[in-house]
């Protein structure tokens, strides 16, 4: 895959399709300010901010701010980041990663208890606090058996390190 339809198919992913819109406009042109954004789509331009400052903090789009004399305020013209998308995505992965690991210890921290009826969880204070009965419809709580959930994640975290691993060492 071209780095640039890459970098548009991971813009879709983690931020939606509007904002693969406006990576795939902003591919063409030099740069473009948040109205002209706006107006080349028939987008709000209050959405094409909103959209622009989620791409700007994963770090797909750069911006050049420069004073309007005529105005007197600041514009903000927007370009595609010149940083490889392989980085990128390098960088997405470690985030899933940190956020598996967070999940991985909480699963494994604590022993849990679930409502056969509604499935409600609880962990084994909240449980013993509420005399295993659920809170929410007063249905005996069972020990919840989160074997095949912890597996899943080790077997999840294992792959994002390995993939991570072999690119680094084949780069
Ligand atoms: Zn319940």
């Amino acid at each position: 895959m071209r780095s640039e339809e890459l970098l548009i198919t991971l813009a879709r992913k983690i931020h939606g399709e509007d904002a693969a819109r406006i990576l795939r406009v902003l591919m063409d042109k030099a740069e473009l300010s948040d109205e002209e954004l706006a107006y080349e789509l028939g987008m709000d331009v209050a959405r094409v901010r909103k959209l622009l400052n989620e791409l700007f903090e994963s770090r797909f789009v750069r911006y050049r701010r420069a004073r309007d004399e005529n105005v007197g305020w600041y514009r903000y013209y927007w370009r595609i980041t010149d940083e490889p998308p392989e980085r990128i995505v390098e960088d997405r992965k470690r985030l899933v990663a940190q956020l598996l690991e967070k999940l991985f210890l909480e699963e494994t921290r604590d022993e849990y208890y679930v409502c056969p009826a509604c499935g409600s969880k609880y962990t084994s204070a909240e449980a013993d606090e509420l005399g295993y009965v659920c809170a929410k419809c007063g249905e005996v709580l069972e020990p919840y058996d989160n074997t095949a959930r912890v597996e899943k994640l080790k077997k999840t975290l294992e792959q994002l390190r390995n993939t991570s691993m072999m690119r680094e060492t084949s780069s």
